[in-house]
């Protein structure tokens, strides 16, 4: 059960949802327990070590969690300035957010990453627009988190850091700000050892680090299955989340043969017509079920068709779902399906649950919509999503599949390609270190190799 901490209770991360354990009680948290029923597949398990890690985290995580009493040593040392004392058994990651849901999502997978491979005990701040959002991982007692730190002023931005030696704590900043580049470096990896207390400011994916290479390729034999595995280990929406989102899917996915998520994130640097692109991406890649224009005016075909098909009892039909924060484009792919018969007389509907028109991420209403989202998508068989998303990345990692990602239209123009098939599920790095001299070795070779430039951008790297 996303583990709770009840060691030995799981085995492998997608089937983690089916175990139970003291303090996480089926209803307080139900999608731990029943994702695995929407999800379309699994295909990857997690590997014997990464399993072992996880027990040891989890048990790490019991020792160590706030309402602890080496919990309470650590924040007494943080509060006195010191460095951490040689023997200090705990040592953490706390996460702090920063940018839109899909954002944090990726950058906590992230963090817990770090946490696992670095030994530390992974925190989070939850700002107030985010309290209703996910369940909690693993039993910890959430009042006295980062935020209530920072709130009771043991800890902030302004307190006096510098105590001679080693910190007691470190602000990391390697999201699209990238402050602190030298984090991927060996020789920083271990200075940072040394400090009780990591403060993490990142809103994008990350897990190339030098430093960790080889406990990465031990933890995880296929590299596209990083953020999988833990995106479906660690993220889990809370029951008002999950009820938008099943509702949803049993009233109008549910039904059909095939689901088709279609995620369409509009940017500033995006195409003019981008109803274009994707239709273009579509028949180039074969997602959207084709029309019978040429059937436009003979209504008597179409409605032959129509009736074939009402009596195969959904056995030929598609559902398409639109996550966008406009209305428009779901508009037009309904009218697409409505004014032309789908060729070879499949029912095509087409859905879109929300269009919210402006990102409000201060407000925990709109982020349990846009979340709800996120997992409908990622209980689609096929992704279409938009390029540089961090939105459309979390629904195809959680997915377990390679989206068909549109690729970014320089000078508005639709570009040509107009998409390509994502060589794995995992997401773009966009901001990698450049140009950062480590004095470490470089990364291992065999690690190397399962990095490449992203499809939708030529400075993003990603696992495949
Ligand atoms: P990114 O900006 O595409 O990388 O994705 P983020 O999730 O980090 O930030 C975009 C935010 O805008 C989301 O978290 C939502 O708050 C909102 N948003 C964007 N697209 C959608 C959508 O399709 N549906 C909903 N409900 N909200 C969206």
């Amino acid at each position: 059960a996303m583990n709770n901490g009840t060691a030995g209770t799981t085995n492998t991360l997608p089937n983690a949802a089916t175990s139970s354990s003291a303090g996480f009680s089926r209803q307080a948290c139900r999608s731990r327990y029943e994702s695995w029923r929407y999800y379309k597949y699994f295909p990857y398990a997690a590997s014997p070590y990464l399993q072992r890690k996880l027990r040891a985290y989890e048990a790490r995580h019991r020792r160590c969690a706030p309402g602890t009493p080496l919990y309470a040593k650590s924040v007494e040392q943080l509060r006195s300035g010191r460095s951490a004392d040689a023997g200090m058994e705990c040592s953490y990651v706390v996460w702090l957010p920063f940018d839109g849901l899909g954002n944090r999502m990726l950058s906590m997978v992230s963090g817990f990453l770090y946490a696992l491979l670095t030994d530390r005990v992974f925190l989070v701040a939850l700002p107030p627009d985010s309290t209703d959002i996910f369940c909690e991982p693993f039993p910890a007692d959430i009042e006295k988190s980062y935020t209530r730190l920072l709130d009771a002023k043991v800890i902030g931005p302004d307190a006096n850091a510098t105590a001679a030696g080693v910190p007691p704590y470190v602000y990391l900043s390697i999201g699209w700000q990238l402050k602190d580049p030298l984090f991927f470096c060996g020789e920083h990896q271990l200075v940072l050892g040394k400090v009780n207390w990591l403060l993490l400011y990142s809103d994008l994916y990350f897990s190339a680090s030098r430093a960790v290479a080889d406990e990465l390729r031990r933890l995880f034999p296929a590299k596209e299955s990083v953020s999988h595995l833990l995106s479906r280990y660690l993220l889990h929406p809370t029951n008002p989340v999950w009820s938008l989102a099943t509702r949803y899917y049993r009233s109008y996915l549910a039904p059909a043969k095939r689901r088709i998520g279609v995620q369409i994130r509009m940017f500033r640097y995006g195409a003019d017509d981008m109803f274009n692109q994707i239709l273009a991406c579509s028949r180039q890649e074969n997602i959207l079920p084709e029309t019978d224009d040429a059937d436009d005016d003979d209504d008597a075909v179409v409605v032959a068709v129509a009736t074939r098909s009402a009596d195969n009892g959904g056995s030929n039909s598609t559902a398409i779902l639109v996550a966008s924060l406009y209305a428009d484009y779901y508009e037009r792919l309904r009218s697409r399906y409505y004014v032309h018969a789908a060729k070879g007389g499949e029912r095509v509907a087409v859905f879109q649950p929300s269009h919210e028109e402006q990102q409000a991420t201060a407000n925990m209403a709109h982020n349990q919509r846009a979340l709800a989202e996120i997992y409908l998508l990622s209980f689609s068989e096929e992704l279409l999503t938009s390029g540089t998303s961090t939105f459309g990345y979390v629904s195809s990692n959680l997915a377990g599949v390679r989206p068909t990602i549109l690729l970014t239209a320089y000078g508005h123009k639709v570009p040509d390609p107009p998409c390509r098939r994502a060589v794995s599920m995992e997401p773009c790095n966009l901001t990698p270190p450049k140009g950062v001299q480590c004095q470490s070795k470089p990364l291992k070779e065999d690690v190397e190799r399962h990095v490449r430039v992203c499809e939708d951008s030529k400075n993003g790297v990603k696992f495949f």
